[in-house]
């Protein structure tokens, strides 16, 4: 697939001219009558390394931008300009940039126009019938910071996670944007919560930001994920839709199960276990090449979406598929701990729980965590059967999780085969300037 070239170079020829004098070089950054920022060399070298994001600890002084707009120059104590960032006044991230150049409020609207219209066009060529759903934007990774866009079937769900967002030019460019591009039925905004939260931010805004058909208002869709129907609904109350980051991660662990079926050839006798199941992501695909399949979840509300995806999926699902409401540490211990003989195993268990560390300071009691439920994992896993184990804390490296399954293998007394090292689906890019864009971690392996 070629990717649509960077739009960031044609504005960057057309915005100076309209913006503010100051601003372009820089020298009255740090003149308290004029909006801008001024900012230390670390976060001067973590700029010209690529980076977008500028701590409120690394900021040296700050003029905040006129009422109501959300742009501030920022340079650094020489005063050299460095770029235009939103500022978010509440955040850890003070400043997030969105162009090298000088910037208005007018021209910033024209780069977000131009930068969404890249990245739905770099996400076109991964939609079709059986994969209607994906992450059409999704903030630095198509430098937009702040701005995430889902897509499920034609229900399009808009988070604005940065203040300078919240502008209502933002939000009508992007609706503007994406009913030019797609046929869509509705675009509401549904911003998580606790990101609104750490950011100062108000209570999203529930109302449709833009329907098709106003006597027919739709807050809940069907979409498609490698073919399997799911149900998608604003109005439910959970924080996020589905894991569309998974979606390749779905297919795989289906695949390698068919492998695993065909090596064993008793296809009919394959046992799954999903754990932190949701709605039923990982087990619904299971379902479709295993005999019997288990998800496990917290949160019965997530459960009851997951047995509505189970009964639209009936013509193609094979499996007897159960699912149990359950502390998944509480229970992983009671079953690895049940005598061997009548003890409960599996032939592929998935662990992908959420994240534990947050923090980087709390990476510690995290890989305790991830250790606890591998070992129980491991334990109750039959001899060539398959482990998927995930991580989506960015503060929890391929090491970190390597190293916390390698340590439950030596304790299970179980050796483990990498089969593969993966990552979010393609609709969720890591850009390797921005190390925080990484953030899944899926692990596939054979358990001797
Ligand atoms: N695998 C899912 C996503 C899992 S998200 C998918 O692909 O769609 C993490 C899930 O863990 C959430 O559904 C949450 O309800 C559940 N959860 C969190 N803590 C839990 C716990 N201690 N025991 C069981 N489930 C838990």
């Amino acid at each position: 697939m070629t990717k649509p070239r960077n739009p960031k170079p044609q504005m960057a020829a057309k915005t100076p001219k309209a913006a503010r004098p100051t601003a372009t070089s820089g020298r009255s950054v740090g003149n308290p009558s004029v909006p801008g920022a001024v900012v230390n060399r670390r976060a001067v070298d973590r700029l010209r390394a690529g980076h977008l994001w500028v701590y409120a600890s690394d900021v040296e002084s700050i003029t905040p931008p006129k009422l109501g707009e959300t742009l501030l120059a920022v340079a650094d104590n020489r005063g050299l300009f460095l770029g235009t960032a939103l500022y978010s006044p509440s955040s850890q991230i003070a400043l997030r940039l969105v162009s090298r150049d000088a910037l208005d409020e007018a021209g910033w609207l024209g780069l977000l126009e131009s930068r969404l219209r890249a990245a739905i066009a770099r996400r076109k060529p991964m939609l079709d019938a059986a994969n209607d759903a994906c992450r059409l934007c999704f903030s630095e990774a198509d430098e937009l910071p702040g701005l995430v866009v889902d897509k499920y079937g034609d229900l399009v769900i808009l988070q604005f996670l940065a203040k300078g967002l919240l502008d209502p030019g933002v939000a009508k460019t992007c609706v503007r944007v994406l009913r030019d591009e797609l046929m869509l039925a509705a675009i509401m905004e549904r911003s998580d919560p606790r990101i609104r939260e750490l950011e100062g931010l108000p209570a999203p805004n529930l109302d449709p930001l833009w329907l098709a058909d106003h006597a027919r208002p739709t807050a809940s869709a069907q979409f498609h994920l490698n073919g399997l129907v799911f149900h998608y609904d604003a109005n439910a109350g959970q924080k996020t839709g589905a894991f569309l980051d998974q979606r390749t991660n779905y297919a795989a662990a289906r695949e390698w199960v068919q492998k695993l079926g065909a090596a064993k050839s008793g296809v009919n006798s394959i046992r799954a276990l999903d754990v932190f199941c949701y709605q039923g992501g990982f087990a619904l695909h299971l379902s479709q090449v295993c005999s019997m399949v288990t998800g496990i979840d917290a949160s019965r509300a997530s459960l009851e979406v997951a047995e509505r995806n189970l009964e639209a999926n009936r013509s193609c699902i094979t499996a007897d598929v159960d699912w149990i409401e359950a502390d998944a540490f509480e229970i992983l211990r009671d079953w690895s701990q049940a005598p061997r003989s009548s003890g409960v195993s599996y032939d592929i268990i998935v662990l992908d729980p959420p994240a534990f560390a947050k923090t980087k300071r709390a990476v510690e009691g995290a890989l305790r965590g991830y250790k606890e439920l591998n070992l129980r994992a491991l334990k109750m896993i039959r001899p060539g059967g398959l482990l998927v184990t995930c991580s989506c804390s960015h503060h929890v490296s391929w090491a970190d999780l390597e190293s916390a399954v390698a340590s439950a293998a030596a304790d299970a007394s179980r050796r483990v085969r990498l089969l593969e090292r993966r990552g979010a689906a393609p609709d969720h890019p890591v850009v390797l300037n921005l190390p925080e864009t990484e953030y899944l971690k899926c692990l596939v392996l054979e358990v001797e």
